[in-house]
Order: structure tokens, then C-alpha cells, then sequence
């Protein structure tokens, strides 16, 4: 087993791969910037070093600091967590040059798969179906003109290098294909430094289900069931359930031997989750494969038992995964709710701040992972997930109801947060039912953000009751 482990990230992923490490008896090593100093990760940790400013490019992609402070603590392995370095093939191919174990994939599938309109290719490759689009990436904006007719629109122009619901855009007829195609051009050539693009027809009203993947250097390849992620803002992911509402037995065990073909044909090693986009008729369409462990992992922990970062380190020490398919049994049902430092009020402008005082609900079913306490300055420099509110029931209505009072049990004082619509979401007609898709919170955000401004001026008297 490896021995001693550097953790290549902050917040509450940190932790959550720190606390996987004590329990198996691994030392850890936090690398934090100067604005995390006061971080529970580097308090928690066995070692802590800094490795830079609090800009991520002079820290947390900081690959010659981290290799640097990695090899001076004697390290033996390197987790990446999400974000940052976790999907850079040549950081993973850095780790083993350097004689460290890479928590994840080796460099030759995460750059295989990294380049989404290359995993496209794969997945056919290995018969899943894929979105009708392009075969490959696109030469010009002519093609891109040519095969949006071909395929009919609205389609989605997307960054081959993409990732966070960064680098897309949507044309809905020829007159605005123009502007798409600039548009998500120079977005990924701002954000990922590289403006290749492919093209996929828009799946109307999908629902995203993405399946949790494991598999060990024996070969072993298994999934851990579905997640329904499609509450998003923006193309982000604010509330992940498993199981979802929409899979019929028939379909799961379709979508996941998919999903397993898949990894296969990528050889893929470790954690991993392959994410479709699923129409209202009941058809699945393959759109990527992230090689890392997801933020919303917990969900399917909750309802398998089985903890994923304790699986990546054994796989990442080549023992076997400590299960088998027919292992997976799913138990009851679990929510998480996203909860960011950001003002929903202000278009979810990020509002980093102190935490003037914080109170995490507990209680039956309820785990929040966090790395916030109070008092805790939350930098402006990073991503603003605050903290992840998770609820697990022995049915779905269960876990929804213990997700609303969790969310009513926890106080975050100090900046604005999307709590209160995450509360709101759980009390939605539509959501309680089970029926939604991807366009869920664009539809109904205006209505659900005055129930929340009327509810606040009730609340404090400013409104008669
Ligand atoms: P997940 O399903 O795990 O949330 P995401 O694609 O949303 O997958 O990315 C996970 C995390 O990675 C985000 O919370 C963010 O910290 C980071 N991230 C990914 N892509 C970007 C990006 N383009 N810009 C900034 N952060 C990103
Ligand atoms: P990212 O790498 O940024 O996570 P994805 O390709 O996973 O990008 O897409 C992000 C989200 O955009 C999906 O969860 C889904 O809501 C939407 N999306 C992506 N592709 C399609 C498509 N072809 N049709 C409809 N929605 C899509
Ligand atoms: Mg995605």
C-alpha cells in the first residue's frame, strides 16, 4: 500500500482524501497557496507545505513546486483530487518520471479521453452511442455550417478541451451559427488554451445521468449505478441524486454496461465517471469521461457503502478492487445539494467572505463534507463550493425530506449562499415528483427566487403576515 500520500488540491476535497488516508494508516502531505495558510487541510494533514501564492497558476498548477515538495517530504503518491492538475495527462506522466504513484489514470488515457471529441470516437469506437455530430474535431466554421444541417438543428458547439460547462455554445438556426462558433472559440482559448471545437446536435429537454466507474489494474472494470445531476445552473451542477427517477432497471443495466464498455475500450485504471445526456424517449447518448474522482462522488457512496477514495488508493497500489459487480448493491436513495459562497440574488456572483458563524446540521442520514469553520476566510481565488450537503433515505421522498431539514439546520453567516434555493428546490412540486430535466432551474429560478424573497420579508417583518 502506498505509505505516504501529497494531496495536489484545497477545500474540502483535501479533507475528504485525508480523512480516506487515516483510515487506511497512509500519511498525508497538504500543499496549500499563502491564502490558504489557515486551511483545515493543512492543520489535518501529517505535513503541510507551502507551495506558492495564492494565484492557482504560481500554486495549485504549480507542476515543478508540487513534484518538488512531493519528492522533499518523501512522498509515494500524489492524489489530485478535482480541478487543478486532475485531468493534465503530462502532470500524471510528471508523477511517475518522478518515481511517484499518480492517483488516477495513467497520461495515455487521461489524454485519450481528455479531448472530448477524441472520447467521442472512442466511445463509438466501443458501440455506445454518441450524440449525432461531428466525427472528430472541426476544421472550419463552413463544416461546422454544413453538418448542423446535416444533423438539424439547435445544436451545441463545444470545446474539444472543455470542462465546468466552459467553451459551449447553442445555435438554434443558421442565423446563429456565426456567432456560436466565435463565441465558444474564444472561451476556450481564454479558459483552456486551446480553441479546437466539435460540434453535437442539442438533445431537447435531456436529462444528465452519469455512471460512477472503478476499475483496478487486473482489469477489473465496474460501475457503482447512476447519478442524475440534472439540476444545473449554467451547465453546472447545483443537486446530484442516485438512483435517478428516470432509469427503469432495463435501462440502468443498458446505460451501465455502456458505461463499462466504455472504460474498457479506454483501459482505463481508477476512478472515473462517464456522463450521458438521456432524451424524454428514453435514449442515452454518451457526451464525456471524466478521469478523476467527481465532486459529487459522496451520492454514490451513501447508497453503495463503498468508499471510493479508500478504492483509488488500493487501486493506485495495484491491489485489487476490494469488490466485484454483483458486490454493488444500491441502499435507499441520497441527495446532495451544492452550497456556494455566491449571491443568487446577483446572477450567483461568487461572494467570498468570513465565515462570521457557521452551524453544520448532523443527525440520522445527513453527512456534509466541508472544509469551512467559523471564522474561516473563504479566498476570492478559487472555486466558490463552500460546502456539500448530502441527505440518504431509505426512499427517495426520505432523503428529501431529511435533505430540507438539514439545509434548515445549517447556518452559514458571513457571505450569501444558494441555500435557500436548494431548500426551495427540495419543497418544488416538479422535483418531489421526479420530473425534470437539465432545463429545470432556467425555467423556474425567477418564480423560486421571489418564493425565497417573499419568504425573507415575511420572515423579518418587513412584510405583514
Ligand atoms: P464535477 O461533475 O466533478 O463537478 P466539473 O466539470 O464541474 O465536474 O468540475 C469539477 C471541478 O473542477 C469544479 O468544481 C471546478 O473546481 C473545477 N473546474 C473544472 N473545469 C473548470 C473550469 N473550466 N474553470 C474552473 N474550474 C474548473
Ligand atoms: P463539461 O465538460 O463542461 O462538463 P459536458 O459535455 O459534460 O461539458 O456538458 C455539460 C452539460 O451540458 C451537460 O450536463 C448537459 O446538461 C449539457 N449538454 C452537453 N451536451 C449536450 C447535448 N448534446 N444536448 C443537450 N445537452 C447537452
Ligand atoms: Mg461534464
Amino acid at each position: 500500500m502506498v505509505k505516504r500520500v501529497l494531496i495536489a488540491n484545497r477545500g474540502e476535497i483535501a479533507l475528504r482524501i485525508i480523512r480516506a488516508c487515516r483510515e487506511l494508516d497512509i500519511e498525508t502531505v497538504a500543499v496549500y497557496s499563502q491564502a490558504d495558510e489557515s486551511s483545515l487541510a493543512a492543520q489535518l494533514a501529517t505535513q503541510a507545505l507551502c507551495i506558492g501564492p495564492a494565484k492557482a497558476a504560481d500554486s495549485y498548477l504549480n507542476q515543478d513546486a508540487i513534484l518538488s515538495a512531493a519528492l522533499a517530504s518523501k512522498c509515494d503518491a500524489i492524489h489530485p483530487g478535482y480541478g487543478f492538475l486532475s485531468e493534465n495527462p503530462d502532470f500524471a506522466d510528471r508523477c511517475v518520471q518522478a518515481g511517484l504513484k499518480y492517483i488516477g489514470p495513467s497520461g495515455d488515457v487521461i489524454r485519450k479521453l481528455g479531448s472530448k471529441s477524441a472520447a467521442r470516437t472512442l466511445a463509438q469506437s466501443a458501440g455506445v452511442p454518441v450524440v449525432p455530430g461531428s466525427d472528430g474535431a472541426l476544421k472550419n466554421l463552413r463544416q461546422a455550417k454544413a453538418l448542423a444541417e446535416e444533423v438539424g438543428y439547435p445544436v451545441l458547439l463545444k470545446a474539444s478541451a472543455g470542462g465546468g460547462g466552459r467553451g459551449m455554445r447553442q445555435a438554434d438556426g443558421p442565423q446563429d451559427i456565426d456567432k456560436a462558433f466565435q463565441e465558444a472559440r474564444s472561451e476556450a482559448v481564454a479558459c483552456f488554451g486551446d480553441g479546437e471545437l466539435y460540434l453535437e446536435k442539442l438533445v431537447v429537454n435531456p436529462r444528465h445521468i452519469e455512471f460512477q466507474i472503478m476499475a483496478d489494474t487486473q482489469g477489473h472494470v465496474v460501475h457503482l449505478g447512476e447519478r442524475d445531476c440534472s439540476i444545473q445552473r449554467r451547465r453546472q451542477k447545483l443537486v446530484e441524486e442516485s438512483p435517478s427517477m428516470a432509469l427503469t432497471p432495463a435501462l440502468r443495466e443498458e446505460m451501465g454496461r455502456a458505461a463499462v464498455a466504455a472504460a474498457k475500450a479506454a483501459v482505463y485504471v481508477g476512478a472515473g465517471t462517464v456522463e450521458f445526456v438521456l432524451s424524454p424517449e428514453g435514449r442515452f447518448y454518451f457526451i464525456e469521461m471524466n478521469t478523476r474522482i467527481q465532486v459529487e462522488h459522496p451520492v454514490t457512496e451513501l447508497v453503495t457503502g463503498i468508499d471510493l477514495v479508500k478504492e483509488q488508493l488500493r487501486v493506485a497500489s495495484g491491489l485489487p478492487l476490494s469488490f466485484a459487480q454483483e458486490d454493488v448493491k444500491v441502499t435507499g436513495h441520497a441527495i446532495e445539494c451544492r452550497i456556494n459562497a455566491e449571491d443568487p440574488e446577483r446572477d450567483f456572483m461568487p461572494c467570498p467572505g468570513t465565515t462570521a458563524f457557521l452551524h453544520l446540521p448532523g443527525g440520522p442520514g445527513v453527512r456534509v463534507d466541508t472544509a469551512l469553520y467559523t471564522g474561516y476566510e473563504v479566498p476570492p481565488y478559487y472555486d466558490s463550493l463552500a460546502a456539500k450537503v448530502l441527505a440518504h433515505g431509505s426512499t427517495r421522498l426520505e432523503s428529501i425530506r431529511r435533505m430540507r431539514r438539514a439545509l434548515e439546520e445549517l447556518i452559514i453567516e458571513g457571505y450569501p449562499t444558494n441555500a435557500s434555493l436548494a431548500h426551495l428546490i427540495m419543497h418544488d412540486p416538479e422535483f418531489v415528483r421526479g420530473r425534470y430535466d437539465t432545463g429545470f432551474l432556467d425555467k423556474n429560478l425567477a418564480r423560486l427566487l421571489e418564493l425565497a424573497r417573499t419568504c425573507d420579508r415575511l420572515m423579518e417583518g418587513e412584510e405583514k403576515l
